[in-house]
């Protein structure tokens, strides 16, 4: 059996390469090395097209009688998706955002990553939630906790790093497309919902 690195699914310890007895959270019998699994923290962005702050716009005229057509929807904020370049999930819209490094916080990964990804500072608003979710690489599957803060660009020449996303684009976000992660989706129903939309 071909071990398999040293996250969830290793099959041996990563202390003394004894295979262990079973899945973390376990003890190596080899060494008495205490192994656990710890969903690994990221950040995601959730870049708006506008101040969340700023008054909305003016809803049109009182309804009257009821209108069989469906009004049109007004436009609410939309927020900023990327084509991902790279696997997982390669060619899938998503935000902006990546793994915390060592000991940093997340709001400061998410400053960082706006650098990094977009080539812009950001300003950071509120932040929407963390959310456990999956991510497979290196032939792992690793459990992540996405933590998701609302941003504005504080300018709008973004430059994409053509290693992390071929492509960028708005959506709706009362109304956004399957995202490359389900915990993304969740974030952008919360987000919209915060913002009343
Ligand atoms: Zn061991």
């Amino acid at each position: 059996m071909t071990p398999r690195g040293y996250g969830p699914s290793a099959s041996f310890c990563p202390r003394c390469a004894t295979p262990l007895s079973a899945p973390a959270p376990t003890t190596c019998t080899g060494c008495g090395y205490q192994l656990f699994v710890n969903a690994r923290p990221t950040v995601g962005l959730i870049v708006l097209d506008r101040d969340p702050a700023a008054p909305p716009a003016q809803p049109s005229e009182p309804a009257q009688a009821p209108d069989p057509a469906p009004a049109p929807a007004p436009a609410g904020p939309r927020f900023l998706a990327v084509r991902r370049a790279a696997e997982p999930m390669i060619g899938r819209w998503e935000m902006p955002g990546g793994f915390c490094d060592g000991w940093e916080h997340p709001a400061e990964a998410a400053v960082r990553e706006a650098r990094e990804e977009l080539g812009v500072e950001i300003t950071l608003g509120d932040f929407i939630g963390m959310y456990v979710g999956s991510y497979e690489f290196q032939d792992e599957f690793l459990p992540v906790l996405d933590n998701f803060f609302l941003a504005t660009l504080e300018a709008r020449e973004i430059v994409l790093d053509p290693a992390e996303s071929t492509e960028l684009t708005w959506f709706s976000l009362a109304d956004p497309p399957p995202l490359a992660f389900a915990t993304m989706d969740a974030a952008i129903r919360d987000a919209a919902r915060r913002l009343g939309h």
